[in-house]
């Protein structure tokens, strides 16, 4: 799994390199331990300090030398180009100034998007990439569980489970024999 979301965030660096965007700081990935409903986050540390500007309370930092890009666990059973649509929008909070979903933000993920055929949003539609994947999507359950339809490939997700799940419960797509995964 992790060789794999290795893979997909090279593949992005590299297509980035060739629209000329590049990094100078140094940006690790990895698969989040918690189970998030979101998609990702992405940590920064050690500010560069000649990049501090103040308001009058805070003071901020355009850029830091380290970031730890980390991607829910769940993205990953999602098609390959929403998960690279995911490691890329957390790329882009690697960007000077991008930290937030502002004004710099928005310019890079148009670029983005534009140039190489992304579709990096805010927030992203978790119903759609769901759908897309074929996962039955349902937002207010956590990712406990993971259940596959032996016949379809549907995948769906439980918090809590019964005893006899597997007995009473088939697809609701196609009516096949789920089983854990
Ligand atoms: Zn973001
Ligand atoms: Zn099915």
């Amino acid at each position: 799994m992790e060789v794999k979301l290795e893979d997909l965030f090279n593949e992005c660096i590299e297509e980035l390199a060739k629209i000329g965007i590049n990094f100078d700081s140094q940006i690790d990935i990895k698969i989040s331990k918690r189970n998030n409903k979101r998609y990702g986050c992405c940590k920064y540390e050690q500010p560069i300090l000649e990049t501090a500007y103040r308001n009058k309370r805070n003071i901020y930092y355009k850029s830091y030398n380290k970031y730890h890009i980390e991607i829910s666990r769940w993205v990953l059973d999602l098609n390959k180009e929403i998960i690279k649509n995911t490691i890329m929008h957390e790329l882009v909070h690697c960007i000077p100034s991008c930290n937030n979903h502002g004004k710099e933000f928005k310019k890079y993920a148009n670029i983005i998007n534009n140039k190489l055929g992304y579709n990096i949003t805010r927030l992203g539609n978790k119903r759609e990439d769901f759908e897309k994947s074929n996962i039955k999507y349902d937002d207010d359950k956590s990712y406990k569980y993971k259940i596959i339809c032996t016949n379809c490939g549907m995948i769906y997700y439980r918090n809590r489970i019964s005893k006899n799940f597997l007995r009473i419960y088939r697809c609701s797509k196609c009516k096949g024999k789920l089983k854990f995964i």
